[in-house]
């Protein structure tokens, strides 16, 4: 296991931990059913991504 030979100061504990906030996830209207879902992704809610269906949803 790697062991640190020099403590630490707070300063560059500090410049680690600037790159640990939390961000919102980005959230927008599906363009084909206007529910709310994450960017990028398939919309859950009718299944379709980028005028393509990719998950059946209600033709079971
Ligand atoms: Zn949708």
């Amino acid at each position: 296991m790697a062991v640190q030979q020099n403590k630490k100061s707070r300063s560059k504990k500090g410049m680690r931990r600037a790159h640990h906030a939390l961000v919102a996830p980005n959230i927008v209207l599906c363009p084909n059913c206007k529910a709310p879902s994450l960017s990028h992704v398939v919309c859950p809610t009718c299944g379709t991504y980028k005028g393509r269906q990719y998950l059946r949803k209600g033709t079971l």
